[in-house]
């Protein structure tokens, strides 16, 4: 009889690259960030709430929502600062695996059509003193030849002088 088998292990690190496909609606919303830099969104012909990014269905009343270009359009890129908050902990970026720099300061914007969105509040050394609610912002955009289709292609959202948008 054969004594019991040590159980024997390695460690590897793997490296597992993969890629999703982001479907027709959410491909489209970022084919078209890259492309022209604007977020574009679908409004429900349901509850004719706006989808950003676009679904297929709503998730509200369920209704099916038309392909583009129906039904789509582009937004402003701005709005309105609603709150924020200075992020001092560091924080791993999903996409590369680093730690992002910090501290950053995110907010969360109303933009003009009526949509909600959260990104970074820029330039890296605004100063937060001089915020406040329902300050005037306006989207970053990368130039072009930067773009590859992710939310990053905004750089952040700064803060604009009232009546410049
Ligand atoms: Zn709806």
């Amino acid at each position: 009889m054969m004594d019991e088998a040590e159980l024997l292990a390695q460690e590897r690190i793997l490296e597992v690259r993969f890629h999703w496909s982001a479907g027709p609606y959410l491909g489209r919303f970022l084919g078209m960030l890259k492309e022209e830099g604007r977020l574009w969104v679908v409004r429900c012909p349901g509850c004719k709430r706006i989808l950003m990014p676009p679904r297929i269905v709503c998730g509200i009343c369920y209704s099916e929502t038309p392909p583009f270009p129906k039904g789509w359009f582009p937004l402003s890129g701005r709005g309105r600062l609603l709150d924020w908050e200075r992020v001092m902990y560091p924080q791993m970026d999903p996409e590369t695996g680093t730690i992002r720099p910090e501290p950053y300061i995110h907010g969360t914007f109303a933009l003009d059509e009526g949509v909600l969105f959260t990104h970074y509040l820029g330039p890296e050394d605004l100063d937060e003193s001089t915020l406040r609610e329902g300050l005037r912002v306006e989207a970053v955009v990368k130039p072009k030849e930067e773009r590859v289709g992710k939310p990053t292609d905004i750089r952040y959202f700064k803060l604009v002088e009232e009546g410049d948008d």
